[in-house]
């Protein structure tokens, strides 16, 4: 089958239409949500990263029939941990559009916050989860072994979630998935150089995998350069096709299935989208 008869189904796991870059005017928000509509993504999980994000993320998927929300503090941001955002985030769950906590984790690339107040917030927001009963959306940069260590508990194996932006190598991908963690796979996966992602990809069974853009980052080639959105999500869909070695069509039926089983609460955006 011709790529344009394919019947695009897909979901958009990790994306930022609550970030600055993606409301430069009235217009954006709604014109980038149809150009993503019009591609075939019929669901899209907005990720807050901070408490103003979070708070937008909510807004957003309030709004939108297929946009739901998740809600967390980023580790860049992770000195900026508060009570007062501790509640919110106990308040926001109780919310039937918000599906997940998130963005959670480490980030030893950029150590924008210590890494001892990194750790500490991650392992705060792991607890709150297991409260709420929410999967979690993990960002983890440069810190897989320590991430891994935290993730390893029983809270995290039952409720699962997905680290997001996979970037790390294979072996470390096997490890994700033993702890019943999806791996999330976006842009880089049609960069020519990031070849850890490619090996990961080939390593991982497919009903382990979502896809996402994280836009307005990661741009897919051949779009790089240019702010990434929703609607080149096909070009990861058929890049993990191909390196899986699958029809596009069975590997979006598949994504799809463990989009819904990563976030159980995406079911009923998911089934008033199609
Ligand atoms: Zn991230
Ligand atoms: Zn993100």
């Amino acid at each position: 089958m011709a790529n344009h008869e394919i019947l695009r189904m897909l979901i958009d796991t990790h994306c930022h239409y609550n970030h600055p870059q993606m409301n430069q005017n009235q217009s954006d928000v709604p014109d980038t949500l149809q150009r993503a509509r019009l591609a075939g993504v019929k669901a899209h999980i907005v990720v807050g990263y901070d408490l103003e994000s979070s708070r937008r993320a909510v807004a957003l998927a309030d709004k939108y029939s297929d946009i739901a929300a998740a809600v967390g503090l980023h580790p860049h941001d992770a000195s900026e941990w508060s009570t007062e955002f501790e509640s919110l985030i106990y308040s926001w769950a109780n919310n039937p559009n918000v599906v997940a906590i998130g963005e959670i984790g480490l980030d030893y690339y950029r150590n924008l916050s210590p890494k001892d107040k990194q750790q500490e917030v991650f392992k705060r927001q792991l607890d709150l989860a297991e409260h709420v009963q929410l999967p979690v959306i993990i960002h983890c940069r440069e810190a897989y072994d320590d991430a891994l260590g935290i993730l390893n508990r029983e809270s995290v194996k039952k409720l699962g979630g997905v680290m997001h932006c996979w970037a790390g190598e294979p072996e470390q991908a096997l490890a994700t998935v033993r702890l019943g963690m999806f791996l999330g796979i976006g842009g880089t996966s049609t960069y020519v150089k990031a070849t850890n992602v490619h090996a990961s990809i080939e390593a991982t069974p497919l009903d382990c995998l979502l896809f996402e853009t994280d836009a307005p980052y990661l741009t897919p080639m051949p779009f790089r350069g240019k702010r990434n959105e929703p609607s080149y999500l096909p070009l990861v869909a058929e890049r993990v096709a191909e390196l899986k070695r699958v029809p596009v069509s069975s590997a979006q039926a598949s994504v799809w299935n463990n989009s819904v089983r990563c976030f159980p609460r995406l079911q009923c955006i998911t089934e008033a989208s199609l």
